[in-house]
């Protein structure tokens, strides 16, 4: 067993994070406190920094995605600004990456240079005012107009839709809405009539992101993701199930950003004549928020090498990452709050922001519940096939 990452790997990790710590940490203050009318700007000028020095890329092969990659680049954005990463992952990854794995060869030429050089952005809307977890019950329905489509519905909370190019939008095709394979993913482009973005919506955290609202009205699809109807269940699926590597490197780097500076804090606010990080209750606070980081990263990066190599297991392995990592992202920033204390607390500190970043990763993209519920119905049917073997056996005996 190798644990090591390969020198490649390892410089791109360097690399990535250097350039984020001076390109785009010293913003993402001022993007959390700008004014919802600033975001969108502020953001695409972040989106281009990364794309401009290649950091759009990787994960980005031939006609796959690299996942280990994929969490590597997470982690380092997220780092440094957890609202960018959660931007560009939307874009680079749930629109472009979904492009790259399902995409024909015409959409790929189409959307993906523009998209990973950031000179457009992407989106993937499929949640609705009544449908989060539960993505059966969406009520987006797309009928055949002569050639193309046209889709009606409302997807309430999107990443990047006021800046968005391409919006990815899941949909059923017929108005017999309710079966998996009657749902498709549909490309949508930026001004397509029937396509309406609200103003950014105001968030608790990732408030340097910015999400809206989409509406749809009789709006032109500019096509169906892969060309083949009835995918988009699968493909949806698909997408967050590799998704819960970029949601689990974006809460391990909000969790290396609490670490860094409860022990920055640590070591220099003093206490009873003593540095506080000498007392045992803070020290015992960073030696578990390290370990917690720690162990969501091992579970992450072992998620991601298994979708690489297409083992059975990836899906449970990435729904164990996503769910420890993100539960453990919240408890690492409640320790960072404690040792900040009551300047943790204050508006406009490091760690007030990234208290209220880290809770997003247990409900995006698949809630806690639905990561538990998943790991538990996998876990049930191996405990029933084992039981049934045993039983095979004990009847054979
Ligand atoms: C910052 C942010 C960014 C987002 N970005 C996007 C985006 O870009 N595109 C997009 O389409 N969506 C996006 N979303 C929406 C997100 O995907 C949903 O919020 C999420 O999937 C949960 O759905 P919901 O909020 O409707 O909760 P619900 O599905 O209504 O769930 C409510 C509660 O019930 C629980 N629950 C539901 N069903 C079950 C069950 N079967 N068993 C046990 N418990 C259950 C849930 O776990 C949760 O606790 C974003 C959300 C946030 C907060």
């Amino acid at each position: 067993m190798d644990y090591e990452l390969s020198p490649e790997q390892a410089k791109m990790q360097r690399d990535i994070d250097a350039f984020c710590r001076s390109e785009i940490a010293p913003r993402a203050g001022i993007l959390d406190a700008c004014p919802r009318s600033e975001v969108g700007r502020r953001m695409k000028e972040n989106l281009k920094t990364l794309a401009r020095a290649g950091w759009f890329e990787p994960g980005h092969k031939e006609n796959s995605l690299d996942l280990v990659e994929v969490y590597l680049a997470g982690e380092a954005v997220a780092k440094a600004c957890p609202s960018t990463c959660l931007s560009a992952r939307a874009s680079a990854f749930l629109c472009a990456g979904g492009i790259r794995t399902f995409g024909t060869d015409a959409q790929k030429s189409a959307y993906l240079p523009p998209l990973l050089r950031a000179e457009q952005i992407g989106a993937f809307a499929w949640s609705e005012p009544q449908a989060g977890s539960d993505v059966q019950a969406i009520a987006s329905t797309a009928r055949k107009d002569g050639a193309s489509w046209r889709i009606s519905g409302r997807k309430d909370i999107v990443v990047n839709a006021p800046i968005a190019d391409v919006i990815l939008v899941l949909a059923y095709h017929d108005a017999q809405a309710g079966a998996e394979g009657d749902m498709s993913i549909f490309i949508v482009e930026k001004g397509a009539a029937g396509l309406t973005i609200s103003d950014p919506l105001e968030t608790m955290g990732m408030r340097g992101a910015p999400i809206s609202t989409v509406t749809l009205q009789n709006c032109e699809a500019s096509g169906i993701l892969g060309d083949i109807p009835g995918e988009g269940y699968v493909q949806h699926r698909s997408m967050l199930n590799m998704g819960c590597i970029g949601v689990a490197a974006l809460c391990v780097g909000v969790g290396t950003a609490c670490m860094e500076i409860s022990n920055a804090y640590a070591k220099e606010r003093t206490a009873f004549g003593k540095r506080i990080g000498m007392y045992q209750e803070v020290g015992f606070k960073l030696a578990d928020m390290f370990t917690y980081n720690d162990l969501g990263r091992m579970l992450a990066l072992k998620a991601a090498w298994a979708i690489n190599t297409n083992d059975p297991e990836a899906p449970v392995l990435a729904a164990c990452a996503k769910l420890f990592a993100s539960e453990a992202a919240t408890r690492i920033a409640g320790w960072g709050m404690q040792i900040f204390a009551g300047h943790g607390y204050l508006a406009g500190s490091h760690m007030e922001r990234l208290y209220r970043d880290a809770r997003f990763g247990e409900i995006c993209e698949g809630t806690s519940e639905m990561q538990r519920s998943l790991i538990a119905r996998t876990e049930l049917d191996r405990f029933l096939q084992a039981g049934q073997a045993d039983s095979g056996s004990a009847f054979v005996a």
